[in-house]
């Protein structure tokens, strides 16, 4: 027999009244669940009381990356980037305005390929800048080349 905690809500469920979501704190990387109600009230996070959404891409290593993929609730971003890559400079802007425009429904994270060669090697990235959008521990598309705000937008879009 299959057991559900009390919180899960399965197909079928109809007696919960609120939507709650796994929510990866950006600054510690704690795992925290709150209802989809509270993410526009600035959330902090229970661990370490920092913002939860703090708008700004969140760049990660080997020690926290798979907690993000795997634990958090909204679509997770990656940007693969390396500092001497002209194209991945010129889309650091871009890449954090978007970050702040979808704060609440997608993570935006950066991963240092010449810092973390593993994570690179591990995700197959053979050219930077290449950003991917895991969806429950799932990659489901990748896109290399540098893109500007409006297409980056369209792009994460259509995984929300
Ligand atoms: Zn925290």
């Amino acid at each position: 027999m299959r057991r559900f905690g009390p919180h899960h809500v399965g197909s079928g469920t109809k007696d919960c009244n609120m939507t709650s979501k796994h929510i990866v704190c950006p600054h510690c990387h704690s795992v925290n669940r709150l209802p989809e109600e509270r993410f526009s009230d600035n959330p902090k996070c229970g661990a370490c009381k920092a913002a939860l959404f703090s708008g700004r891409p969140v760049e990660l290593n080997s020690g926290n990356f798979r907690t993000h993929i795997e634990r958090s609730d909204i679509p997770v971003v990656v940007d693969f980037w390396a500092p001497w890559c002209g194209p991945c400079r010129m889309m650091a802007p871009v890449f954090s305005q978007v970050a702040g425009e979808l704060s609440t429904r997608a993570r935006l994270v950066k991963v240092n390929t010449e810092d973390q060669p593993g994570l690179a090697s591990q995700y197959g990235i053979r050219s930077i800048p290449t950003l991917t959008v895991f969806r429950g521990g799932r990659e489901v598309n990748r896109v290399s080349g540098a893109m500007d705000a409006r297409n980056l937008s369209a792009w994460i879009g259509r995984f929300l």
